[in-house]
């Protein structure tokens, strides 16, 4: 795997594909700036072999050229994070981006405009991809946010640059991550999967299945695996066509000899509200008109358990309603097991979805191994594909 490592970028310029697609306010000021602070790292080893860098990425979803979406708005931020000089050219193919481009003096920065106010960015255009190449001499791709999109800067530019391109530090983590869990883990491997929805989980869990001894089912997931073995859950949320499903994989997991643990006990309201009443009960006992809305007590005892006894700890998706105070206790112990388990020697890796929010509300960032900065592009790693982003660079 080429990384910025196997490169001098003296005298060279880096064409970066970065993943600046941060929130802004009504102001225009950058309100979570994580995308940019991440993507420093790759940007200060180019300026400080005595290279350049053009920084091309995305932000929002333009229909055509929307100011409200230009970059220009973002980069007095990056100027701050860098400390450094960021020029910013409202191009980023014709003319005046090469102008810009070709102006640039090692240890500069330039930043285009907005991609996506062409549509060939999105639609992996090869012309466009071909003009956005003549900015840069080595290609690098650190947006592991799109890395598994196949548009023009992510995937296609790649072709032009057959000898020079490599990741950077930001996405060749996200793969070495990955890899670790999914190839190389140190055994006991645990993953856990929480969140709303079997559905959205089916071709993680299968994908997955052949590479872990444990696997956490939590979450509003649970029930449809409960009803499923003749439970009764109350009001939780279920989806009842995919009961079969999650027989199947429970049958899968016996004979690939992967323990599941699905939780015992549950938090269960009276109402989806957090002020409604609660009580603790049998998982398999929900009075109608109750919904699970949290792990209970002796679940959360039980995942510690498992969570501690792991030595490479995969977690997607929270075991409760987070967003609410009153439900997001079980979720919480949860990330405090795996900070413990990851000062033991244990490496977690937490990714995909909204487990990345509840790590980040509950401090929790710096207590695990890895959190991914990619959601949708981190579910289909775990679901076993290969990224276009990431084989572009393979190739
Ligand atoms: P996902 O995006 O699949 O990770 O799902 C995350 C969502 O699952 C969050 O919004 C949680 O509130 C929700 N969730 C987790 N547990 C439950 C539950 N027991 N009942 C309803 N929703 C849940």
């Amino acid at each position: 795997m080429k990384t910025l490592n196997d490169f001098n970028f003296k005298n060279k310029k880096a064409l970066i594909r970065v993943d600046f697609n941060v929130p802004l306010n009504e102001k225009f000021e950058v309100t979570d700036a994580t995308r940019i602070v991440s993507a420093k790292p790759t940007i200060i080893k180019i300026l400080e072999d005595g290279g350049s860098c053009v920084l091309m990425s995305h932000l929002g979803r333009p229909k055509g050229v929307q100011d409200e979406f230009s970059l220009r708005h973002i980069a007095a931020k990056v100027k701050e994070i860098l400390g450094v000089e960021v020029k910013f050219v409202d191009a980023c193919v014709g003319s005046k981006a090469e102008e810009a481009a070709a102006n640039l003096e090692p240890g500069q920065v330039l930043l285009l405009e907005n991609l996506r106010f062409h549509k060939e960015e999105t639609a992996g255009d090869k012309d466009f991809a071909e003009q956005l190449s003549k900015l840069g001499d080595v290609y690098v791709n650190d947006a592991f946010g799109t890395a598994h999109r196949a548009h023009a800067s992510t995937t296609i530019v790649a072709q032009f640059f057959p000898e020079s391109k490599c990741f950077g530090y930001l996405l060749a983590k996200e793969i070495e991550s990955i890899e670790k869990v999914l190839k190389s883990g140190e055994k006991p491997v645990l993953a856990i999967l929480g969140g709303a929805k079997v559905s959205s989980k089916i071709t993680i869990i299968e994908n997955i299945l052949d590479k872990v001894d444990h696997l956490i089912i939590g979450g509003g997931m649970a029930f449809t695996f409960i009803k499923a073995q003749g439970g009764k859950i109350g009001n939780s949320i279920c989806e009842d066509d995919k009961q079969a499903l999650a027989l199947d994989i429970l049958k899968q997991a016996k004979e690939k000899n992967v323990q599941v643990h699905i939780p015992v006990d549950v938090i269960a309201a009276d109402a989806f509200s957090n002020d409604a009443n609660t009580q603790v009960v049998d998982i398999n006992e929900i009075p109608d008109g109750w919904e699970g809305v949290d792990a209970g007590p002796a679940s959360r005892k039980q995942f510690h358990d498992v969570v501690m006894d792991s030595k490479t700890i995969l977690w997607n998706g929270p075991l409760g309603v987070f967003e609410m105070e009153s439900f997001a206790q079980g979720t919480i112990e949860l990330g405090n097991s795996i900070a413990e388990a990851t000062k033991s020697g244990a490496f977690s890796l937490v990714g995909g979805g909204d487990s990345v929010a509840a790590v980040k509300q509950f401090g929790f960032d710096d207590k695990v191994s890895y959190v991914s900065t990619g959601g949708g592009a981190m579910l289909e790693s775990l679901e076993g594909k290969t990224l276009p982003g990431i084989a572009a660079i393979l190739e």
